[in-house]
């Protein structure tokens, strides 16, 4: 077993694990308690890995760690030695959920001695996490004097006894390991995430998908074990196929880049070799994929990127999949005759095709204990419109099938089996946000002119083709800002060209007659590709991102203008170019576009009856480059968030500084006059897509500047055209134009004021 040391050797792999499974399983089925179990579980390890010291810490509510039972270590230590969150090398095992393998522990920097335990002779040190369905639920370690590194079928073997104790644990026999299953299921409770998906959502529990247990872990015919795995990712390739072959999928875009996602994993030969070479040493198929997926797990745990993040999550949700295949249930979700018609979907993590397995009309919110707003999931919940939060720490192991639950996805928070008073407070909530609602939809087909007749036009943001139906139930204008990054983001893989082409086809086809700005990628920065190859950067607000690396990777910018070009025939094209900062970038994007069209030409191939070419103003540069700029465009759109984030030197996404400075300031608002300015003396049309244009204070503010086209989240369309109704523009617009030329700071005080004053609607 050791490596090089002079104690006896277990023969890797097979008759180790083997011996190992058996012994756990005579132990467990002996009538004794939870504690003795454990005492006996570290002798026994101890004596078959030949190690001098074999420890388990377990972790307590408030994440620390304590020791439960040892062998080797000083027996008073026992229930007496805790480590705090992260601390040791057991903290760091815990924390990073991945094994540790030190020949030389006390020299290492994260080593904490404790006099108590006596293990200042052990130099080799080995941890490995007692993992249950993502949570760590503790630490197993095996200690040895001769300094030595512990070789891969050392750490097998552990991870195997790690996985036997994680269901020892979770059965409750243990008095006082925390599990999470000692939390009051019949009291109300509220936990706070992060909201994903606007809205509010009063409804009943279902739980997606209860986690398949694994229970056998030791398999008694490898051969058959192969046999079945090998069957069931056959038959999971099958559905995804499948899947992927119905016509409803085939019709809207990005679930299919989903599937493709699922597709590429599922044939991934890595996994299966992982998955084969566990049953080869002894393990049952289930374990096998129990035990690639924890690593999986483990590897996610570890990603700061949120793209490779989601692609494990990805891997993820298939080997659940995979799970429920090889145990005769191939679906996770419930049949739709048994989905509540009030449903709110809780869940640890949920992939997106499988909330795409739902059936959307019984679907009122949803849940997530570990998901956050990158997530794809999220994205397909906003674009379903479904109220949904995100990383809801603690809420798996606190409902129930069935619980009453209100999901306020405004504020983040998920009342558990409310009150009969929050209850009611949150259905008059309900109520009345479902008359504004009426009163929205009651507007829907009346144009947006202000009470002085000007007609001011509202387009809505979209990034996704599912997104693309909101049009018609907002009664907006068009499409002012199509973010084409979104597909890219959930794709495993480039987009190839056909691939763009038929996404953007059936875009343009979706949006009828109503125009769409196309803006092409807007990728780098924190938006990373991990099939483009970045460099990691100090600042990636400020980097290598959108148009710049457009310019400098031209193959990515050309293919996707020709994807747009070729989309659009027969229609006009309207290309948008993020992030530009200097002039020199719109003539270098106009030259590629130009030889696009020749190219087509040349191919007499159909193309668009026009190509309109547009810029955001979103870097404070280009506002001294108006004059310049305008003669060079077809049109103009403000990307408010950027061009305030640089105004301000205010990160968006950080919530100390983003809130900090008011875009309805005096300097900000000069600027924005400015754009509208030189637009109408270049005879340019001018839009705004930024988020100042969702809220009905700010777009009156931005009527008051001048603007006459705004593009916003669909669900403002009937906010804000309740508040131009009520508008006089051309009285506010002398006003505020004579108001910022003199105000100093904030001027939101004097606007709502005014508002308040003339009877806007805000
Ligand atoms: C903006 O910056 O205002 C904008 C609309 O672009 P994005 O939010 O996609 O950066
Ligand atoms: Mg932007």
């Amino acid at each position: 077993m050791s490596r090089g040391g002079d104690s006896p050797r277990i023969t890797p792999s097979e008759p180790a694990l083997r011996i190992i499974l058996r012994r756990l399983r005579e132990i467990m089925a002996e009538p004794s308690d939870g504690q003795s179990r454990l005492d006996r579980i570290v002798r026994q390890i101890a004596g078959l890995m030949v190690a001098e010291v074999c420890s388990i810490y377990l972790k307590r509510q408030d994440g620390s760690l304590e020791l439960f039972a040892t062998e080797g270590l000083n027996p008073g230590a026992v229930h007496n030695t805790f480590m705090k969150r992260g601390e040791g090398l057991v903290g760091r095992c815990a924390e990073l959920a991945v094994p540790i393998n030190e020949p030389d522990a006390q020299n290492h920097p994260a080593f904490s001695y404790r006099p108590e335990t006596g293990e200042e002779i052990y130099h080799s040190f080995l941890a490995v996490p007692i993992l249950r369905g993502g949570d760590v639920l503790g630490v197993l370690t095996v200690q040895n004097k001769t300094p030595k590194e512990y070789s891969d079928e050392d750490v097998e073997v552990l991870q195997t006894t790690a996985m036997v104790l994680a269901e020892h644990l979770v059965s409750g026999a243990v008095p006082g390991a925390n599990t999470g299953a000692e939390y009051n299921r019949t009291l109300g409770h509220v936990i706070r995430g992060q909201p994903l998906s606007e809205g509010l959502a009063l409804g009943h529990v279902v739980l997606h998908e209860a986690r398949i247990v694994v229970t056998e872990l030791e398999s008694k015919d490898p051969d058959e074990e192969n046999r079945r795995l090998e069957a069931a990712v056959e038959e999971l390739k099958a559905s995804i196929d499948e899947m992927l072959e119905q016509g409803e999928l085939a019709a809207t875009g990005e679930h299919r880049d989903v599937l493709e996602a699922y597709r590429m994993f599922a044939h991934d030969r890595g996994w299966l070799r992982r998955m084969k070479e566990a049953i080869k040493r002894g393990m049952t198929a289930e374990a096998a994929v129990e035990r690639a997926q924890n690593d999986t797990r483990a590897r996610m745990l570890r990603q700061s990127d949120s793209y490779w993040r989601e692609r494990l999550r990805d891997l993820d949700e298939l080997s659940d999949r995979l799970l429920r295949i090889l145990s005769g249930r191939p679906r996770a979700h419930v049949g739709a005759a048994n989905l509540l018609h009030d449903t709110v979907l809780v869940a640890r993590t949920m992939g997106a095709a499988d909330l795409l397995d739902y059936d959307r009309s019984r679907l009122r919110g949803l849940v997530l204990e570990d998901s956050g707003g990158q997530s794809h999931v999220a994205i397909v919940a906003k674009a379903l419109g479904i109220a949904a939060v995100g990383n809801a720490r603690g809420i798996m192991e606190r409902v129930d099938q069935g619980n009453p639950i209100i999901v306020d996805a405004e504020s983040g928070e998920v009342h558990i089996r409310p009150s009969s008073e929050v209850i009611g407070a949150y259905g008059d909530k309900a109520r009345f946000q479902a008359r504004r609602h009426r009163k929205y939809r009651a507007l829907r087909d009346r144009p947006a002119l202000t009470k002085d007749g000007q007609r001011i036009e509202l387009h809505i943001n979209a990034g996704l083709l599912m997104d693309v139906p909101h049009l018609g139930e907002s009664g907006a204008d068009g499409i002012g800002l199509f973010r084409t990054e979104l597909q890219f983001m959930i794709s495993a893989t480039l987009p190839r060209l056909e691939r763009q082409i038929q996404m953007y086809r059936a875009v343009v086809a979706e949006a009828g007659q109503k125009p769409v700005v196309f803006r092409t990628l807007d990728v780098g920065g924190d938006k990373v590709l991990p099939y483009l190859r970045q460099p990691q950067e100090e600042n990636p607000a400020l980097g290598w991102r959108a148009i710049r690396l457009g310019l400098d990777r031209p193959g990515l910018l050309r293919t996707q203008v020709r994807a747009l070009l070729r989309a659009t025939s027969g229609v006009e094209l309207r290309l948008l170019l993020p992030m530009v900062t200097a002039v020199g970038e719109v003539d270098m994007a106009r030259a590629l576009i130009d030889r696009e069209l020749d190219l087509l030409q040349k191919r007499a191939m159909p193309g668009p009856t026009k190509v309109l070419l547009g810029v955001m103003i979103e870097v404070p540069s280009l506002l001294y480059e108006l004059d310049a700029l305008m003669p060079r465009i077809d049109f103009v759109s403000v990307g408010s968030n950027d061009l305030l984030q640089y105004f301000f030197a205010a990160d968006r996404n950080n919530t100390r500084v983003a809130a900090r400075y008011d875009a309805l300031s005096a300097a900000p608002l000069r600027a924005l006059a400015a754009i509208v300015d030189a637009a109408r003396q270049h005879g340019r049309p001018l839009s705004l897509c930024g988020e100042m244009a969702s809220r009905p204070l700010e777009a009156m503010a931005l009527i008051g500047l001048g603007y006459r086209s705004i593009s916003m989240a669909p669900a403002s369309v009937g906010p804000v055209k309740s508040m131009i109704l009520s508008l006089d523009a051309g009285e506010l617009q002398r006003w505020l134009r004579a108001t910022i030329h003199t105000a100093e700071g904030n001027v939101r005080p004097q606007l709502k004021r005014y508002a308040e004053e003339h009877g806007v609607e805000i």
